[in-house]
Order: C-alpha cells, then sequence, then structure tokens
C-alpha cells in the first residue's frame, strides 16, 4: 500500500481529478478512476503534452523554435499533500494537485509550480522561510448573454440589483448569503484556510483573505479556491470573474501578498528585531521589492487588460514606492508588531498566476538581499502625485523582463523564454483588433 492508496480506500474515492496549474494559472488534467489514478502515482504517472504551458488565452500557440519546447509528453507526479475531496461533485470524487517531470526524471522547468518550487529553494539553502498571506478580489456578476454587456452586477436576494453599495457593506454580503454558505462548506472541504470575506469598493467586488502560511501551500489554495468561486458563482446562476479591470468605471481587482521571512528553525520573524525595529534583512527586501518589480511585471500583470487597473485611485498602485499603511503605493507596510512584521506587494491583480505573482515577489526580495538594496525612505501621502515608475502595457513589461539577467535566472531562463513567447504572442493577437473605440472616434474625424 502506499500513501495514495491508503487515502483512496479511508476516503471510499472512486474518480480523481488529476490537476497541473497551467500558466494562467487554470486548471489542466485529466480525470481518472481511483485505481488507474493509484497505479499511475506507484509508476510512472499520467502523461500529457507539454504544450498545455505554452498555450495562450486565445488557444493558439507560438511557434516551436521560439519556446524550445518539443511537445513531447510529461509525466503528472501527484502531491500527496495535496489531496483533496472536490466538494461540488455528486460521485465521491477527489483531486491532487501534480508536478511534472520528463521520462528521464527532470523536472519541467516552465511549469510555475515548478518555478515557485526553484524560487523557495533559495530561501531553504539559506535556512530561511518566506510566510505570505494573499488576499484575492473578484467580481460577482450576472449571467448575461448579450456579449457587448455581459457584466450586469448581481441582484440580490431582496431582488435589488446590487449596485451602489458601500465598500465594506456587510447588507450586501448578507444579499449573498446562500453563496457564501457555500463558498465557505466547499473551502473548508477543501482545506483552504479563508480568513475574512469582505465586500470590497465595487458593486459586486467582494474580497477574500487567507491565513498566513507557506507560500507553496498557499499557492495552491488560491489556485483551488478560484475555481470554488466560479463553480458556486455559476450553482446560483452568476459568473466570478478574476479579470483585473472588467469595468472601466469601477475599482479593478487585485491579488494582494503579505510576505515576510522567518528563521526555518526558530521561526523568529526576521523583519524586526527584539525591540520590534526594522531589522537591516526587512529594508533590503523592500530595497529588493522597489528594485526588482518593474522588471518583474510581466508576471504581476500578465494580461492585455492587467494595465488598465494600474492607474491613480482606485487604491491600485502607480509606482513601487513603500509607505506605512498607505494603500496609494505598490508596497505598503501595515502597521504590525514585532511577530507579524511584513510587507504587502499590491502590485498583481486577481488574473495573476498566483504560483507566478508569490514566485516573482520572492525573487524581488531575494534579490534585494542578496545585493543589500538600499530602499530609501518611505513616503507620507498620496502615492499618486508621484511619478508612474511601472510598465504601461504588456510589450513595456515584456522589454523590462527581457532586460532583467538577475530576475530571469532566478526564475529560470527556460520558463522566461517561453512565458515571455505565450505573452508575445497574445499581444500580437490583440494588436491584430481593431477596437470599437478606434472605430468610434477615428472613422469619420480623421
Ligand atoms: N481593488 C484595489 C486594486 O485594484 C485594491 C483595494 C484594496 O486596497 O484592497 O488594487
Ligand atoms: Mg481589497
Ligand atoms: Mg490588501
Amino acid at each position: 500500500m502506499n500513501v495514495f492508496a491508503d487515502w483512496i480506500k479511508a476516503n471510499g474515492v472512486s474518480e480523481v481529478e488529476c490537476l497541473v496549474p497551467d500558466m494562467s494559472g487554470i486548471a489542466r488534467g485529466k480525470i481518472v478512476p481511483a485505481q488507474k489514478f493509484v497505479h499511475a502515482a506507484q509508476s510512472r504517472g499520467l502523461r500529457m503534452p507539454e504544450s498545455i504551458f505554452v498555450q495562450t488565452v486565445t488557444g493558439e500557440y507560438p511557434e516551436e523554435d521560439v519556446t524550445g519546447i518539443a511537445n513531447g509528453d510529461i509525466y503528472l507526479m501527484p502531491d500527496a499533500s495535496t489531496l483533496r475531496r472536490v466538494p461540488w461533485v455528486e460521485e465521491r470524487t477527489a483531486c491532487v494537485i501534480n508536478d511534472c517531470s520528463y521520462a528521464d526524471g527532470r523536472p519541467v522547468e516552465i511549469s510555475p509550480r515548478h518555478v515557485l518550487k526553484r524560487v523557495l529553494a533559495l530561501y531553504e539553502n539559506a535556512g530561511w522561510r518566506p510566510v505570505v498571506a494573499p488576499e484575492l478580489e473578484f467580481f460577482l456578476v450576472s449571467q448575461n448573454t448579450d456579449s457587448d454587456y455581459p457584466l450586469v452586477p448581481p441582484t440580490g436576494r431582496s431582488g435589488r440589483p446590487e449596485t451602489g453599495r458601500p465598500a465594506y457593506g456587510v447588507d450586501a454580503i448578507n444579499e449573498f448569503e446562500g453563496l457564501f454558505d457555500q463558498l465557505y462548506d466547499f473551502s473548508e472541504t477543501l482545506g483552504l484556510d479563508v480568513d475574512t470575506l469582505s465586500h470590497e469598493a465595487g458593486n459586486g467586488q467582494m474580497e477574500v483573505n487567507f491565513d498566513h502560511g507557506n507560500a507553496l501551500d498557499l499557492a495552491d489554495q488560491v489556485f483551488l479556491f478560484k475555481r470554488t468561486v466560479r463553480q458556486v458563482a455559476l450553482r446560483m446562476g452568476l459568473y466570478a470573474t478574476f479579470m483585473a479591470k472588467p469595468m472601466q468605471n469601477e475599482p479593478g481587482s487585485a491579488m494582494h501578498i503579505h510576505q515576510n521571512l522567518v528563521d526555518a528553525v526558530s521561526g523568529r520573524n526576521l523583519f524586526a528585531d527584539e525591540n520590534g525595529a526594522d531589522t537591516e534583512l526587512f529594508r533590503w527586501y523592500i530595497g529588493g521589492l522597489r528594485k526588482y518589480l518593474p522588471q518583474t511585471m510581466l508576471l504581476f500583470a500578465p494580461n492585455v487588460n492587467s494595465y488598465r487597473r494600474l492607474v491613480p485611485d482606485y487604491d491600485a498602485p502607480i509606482n513601487v514606492h513603500w509607505g506605512r499603511d498607505n494603500r496609494t503605493v505598490g508596497l505598503r507596510v501595515p502597521e504590525s508588531g514585532q511577530s507579524s512584521r511584513r510587507v504587502e506587494n499590491r502590485l498583481a491583480g486577481a488574473d495573476a498566476n498566483p504560483y507566478l505573482a508569490i514566485a516573482g515577489s520572492l525573487v524581488c526580495g531575494w534579490l534585494g538581499i542578496q545585493n543589500k538594496v538600499d530602499p530609501g525612505e518611505p513616503i507620507n501621502g498620496s502615492g499618486y502625485t508621484r511619478a508612474h515608475s511601472l510598465p504601461r502595457h504588456l510589450p513595456d513589461a515584456l522589454e523590462k523582463l527581457k532586460a532583467a539577467r538577475q530576475v530571469r535566472e532566478a526564475l529560470g531562463e527556460d520558463f522566461c523564454e517561453a512565458f515571455m513567447s505565450v505573452k508575445e504572442a497574445e499581444w500580437d493577437a490583440y494588436q491584430r483588433v481593431v477596437s470599437s473605440w478606434e472605430r468610434e472616434y477615428l472613422l469619420l474625424n480623421v
């Protein structure tokens, strides 16, 4: 018997969803009968084509010679610590998250979960462990078949449309009582440590905060949680969207990532000393975020739409200044005592892949420590009065990552090449589209 067979038996599971998070953080994989899964886990594993990692959002593939992949088979290696029951399937179904390797056992370097593991190994070798706590925002919208206006805010239980609601309004949450009851139930079955749920500033916009913990586990949790929210919303006749800026006159949706480092053995927070003062490590970490985040932006803002969120106001950042309890800059240090001193990286949109956004942030902090980068002084007052210092669109972010030697080395060259080819192909596809804005303002005016 092995750990998989034991678990399957103990839980009376008849089917297993074998999941692989792709480049966008979307679940790919295979659903197999439990016995077949146990057999595969004991032998070489299930197979899939490597190309799942380089498909664009429009369903196309960059040229093979650009991605450098031969699109052979890769083998799925289930991570036993991620075995869970799938709460929304009647059949007793389990799911498990997989790492991927080639036939000769080498890991698939372009797998986002591998990229995060690679970055975590840097910290492990130094005797440190990152602690992260993601916060995820999303909109609930009515299902509308009119493709020009798919984003109607939903109607609550009272029958009133969910519009003009105040941020942190509790009544608006009550109106979705059934939805959130189910979301909490499903999250519990899936072992997701959901800490708080609140109504954000937009109409029908919600936010979930996760308990802080191990970086890989939290990336897995966000990956599973996005699936869960989509499933629950569908059951209630709604859609959940994690698009960064779904509506132009509403706030965008972010994935803030709180982070700090602890001593791997004692668990002591390395960002504040015994007296509660900021440590040198903390300052270098922030220095690293300030210096390297703009170069790594593609991981936090991976879509054409991501950049529409990063405009003044709406509490989204336009630069990487840091500030104490300041929501108008990219890096906020919340009021926090010795054990919880941390920095909140506010750059990532909810559309970012959690594995890549967490890996990207940890890489920047790591490089800051290695290079002892001084963070300068925190700023007071609105960050919106300061210069815009983040890439403004996808090609800008692509160019920055291309030139970022240290970041690319730490994330892995193969991954960066493949990721950039996918994003370049997406930009090309977008560039071919003539938008309604162009026809409205240019057709008769130029
Ligand atoms: N929705 C805002 C953004 O797009 C963040 C709001 C907040 O501070 O939680 O970044
Ligand atoms: Mg928020
Ligand atoms: Mg936040």
